[in-house]
């Protein structure tokens, strides 16, 4: 007898519909897959043949094919032992075949009839709904990932048993499906908060006017002043996630296996990968290819601690993301596209030994000094809209101060000028003053002549380049946001231009 399941093969981000075919004939028992199947999806026979036995299903001694098709279409990892499972069980005549109609599974089975979770059932419900499927069965930690795709029965499945159950009895098992929960925004509460930090107040600004129009940070001092305390505390002034928002992170932590059992990501991702990290690992990549550290921020901070210690190749993978919001990757086996959308916050010492320009606790020869500087380069310092120095805190500011202003309101400065670049930009492709192109610069950020002459100062004496010279106008604009300005004024600029003077300091021309 022959039956048919709907499955899913998820490469890189995407879910691409798989059927999965089962044909129980007469003749030589045997068990044969095909289908350009991986070696983990071959032996799915063992498992489900023993899973089966297990719960008291005997195989039968008869010529047994499964077939996973498009024939194009890798089939990788053991999300199809579930749907393997069921058609055996249809073409043995144990589960009606009709009732498999409509229905999508995806789910690894254990020997014992054990279900266990696997990666990427968001992506894979999603498809399931454009493919006009009904239902959806899924392991049970995966349930409430799926159940975020509305109007979809999703149930969780345990065990083969409960397989079993539900498919002959569709309508018991539709009545188990998953809830999905009322999306109630994303999370505003954490463990750290900026009220703990005293003194830095650069820093601190310099943080609050980033997290304003999603700007590039940079924090140049020595070891221990605090620059990844900060770095650390800039989730908590960014406003809570939509629920678009948190279903494209959800999507690239679900393709990753990373996600928690409560479904979706409530909030904005930290990711502060090593130094020592791949550029492979930051891009995306891997045997099957999976997102990388730059999409696993998505939405929210990609902090890089020690920055000049990334490898070239590393940082270079950067470029394309920061400019698209998306990084793409080409392979034999095709193109990817990972969301890309991420606020990078860096963080370096100014020298090896991380005294410089302290004389007197510096022992780094000149040389030493420009080439540790140099390591970090000048396209990659012009993409950075803010660079502070952060300088150790002196002792008066060490005790803990009551008047310390905390996240919360910080925050709600912040998203007083999310507000403003949301009214502005409403029928524009981008979000941030920080994504402005030139041309888009000079119709949403239009100089008075009294400014116009401050910038043209600026850009002879600091010897701005034009992306220096552009980058300055973003940040002016957001300043003028943060105070509700519609108007780009001259105090906006000359503060915008402090946040040039620490990469003037340490990387003047020579
Ligand atoms: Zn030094």
């Amino acid at each position: 007898m022959f039956s048919s399941v709907m499955s899913a093969a998820v490469l890189g981000m995407e879910a691409y519909p798989v059927q999965v075919e089962a044909d129980i004939s007469d003749g030589m028992p045997m068990f044969c897959m095909v289908g350009d199947l991986a070696p983990e999806v071959r032996e799915a026979a063992d498992r489900v043949r023993t899973a089966l036995r297990n719960i008291k299903i005997p195989f039968p001694p008869r010529r047994v094919t499964v077939n996973l098709s498009p024939a194009h279409i890798r089939k990788i990892g053991t999300r199809f032992d579930l749907p393997i499972a069921a058609a055996l069980l249809a073409a043995m005549g144990i589960i009606p075949p009709e009732h498999t109609d409509g229905v999508l599974m995806a789910g690894e089975v254990g020997l014992n009839g054990r279900i266990r979770p696997v990666n990427g059932i968001l992506q894979t419900v999603m498809m399931a709904k454009d493919q006009g499927c009904t239902w959806c069965l899924v392991p049970k930690e995966n349930a409430r990932e799926g159940a975020a795709v509305p109007e979809m029965a999703v149930t969780g499945v345990g065990t083969l048993g409960e397989l079993l159950e539900y498919m002959i009895n569709p309508e018991n098992g539709k009545g188990k499906a998953e809830r999905a929960s009322a999306w109630e925004g994303g999370r505003k509460t954490y463990t750290v908060d900026f009220r703990e930090i005293n003194g830095q107040e650069g820093a601190k600004r310099a943080a609050q006017i980033a997290a304003a129009g999603m700007h590039n940070l940079l924090m140049i001092g020595s070891p221990g002043a605090g620059k990844t305390m900060v770095a650390r505390r800039m989730p908590t002034i960014l406003p809570g996630l939509t629920m678009q928002e948190s279903l494209e992170i959800t999507r690239v932590y679900s393709a990753c296996g990373l996600l928690e059992e409560e479904g979706l990501v409530k909030n904005r991702p930290f990711r502060a990968p090593h130094h020592t990290i791949s550029a492979n690992a930051l891009a995306g990549g891997g045997r099957y290819i999976q997102p990388g550290e730059v999409s696993l921020a998505t939405r929210g901070i990609l902090f890089l601690d020690e920055l000049p210690e990334f490898s070239r190749r590393a940082l270079e993978t950067l470029r394309q993301p920061m400019e698209e919001g998306v990084i793409q990757i080409s392979r034999t086996d095709g193109k990817y596209v990972f969301p890309a959308h991420f606020q990078l916050v860096a963080a370096m010492n100014p020298c090896k030994c991380g005294y410089y320009p302290d004389r007197s606790r510096c022992r780094c020869l000149p040389g030493e000094i420009h080439r540790y500087l140099g390591r970090v380069s000048r396209p990659m310092l012009d993409r950075m809209d803010l660079c502070t120095e952060v300088s150790r805190v002196d002792y008066q500011n060490l005790v803990w101060k009551k008047e310390n202003e905390d996240s919360r309101s910080i925050r709600m400065k912040v998203e007083g000028a999310w507000k403003m670049q949301q009214a502005r930009y409403q029928n524009c492709p981008w979000q941030f003053n920080s994504q402005l192109s030139p041309a888009a610069i000079a119709e949403f950020c239009p100089l008075g002549s009294g400014e116009s002459r401050v910038m043209e100062t600026a850009f002879e004496k600091l010897e701005l380049s034009v992306r220096a010279y552009h980058r300055v106008i973003k940040t002016a604009r957001t300043i003028a946001d943060l105070e509700g300005e519609e108007r780009i004024r001259e105090e906006h600029l000359l503060e915008a231009l402090g946040f040039r003077s620490a990469d003037q300091k340490f990387w003047s021309p020579e």
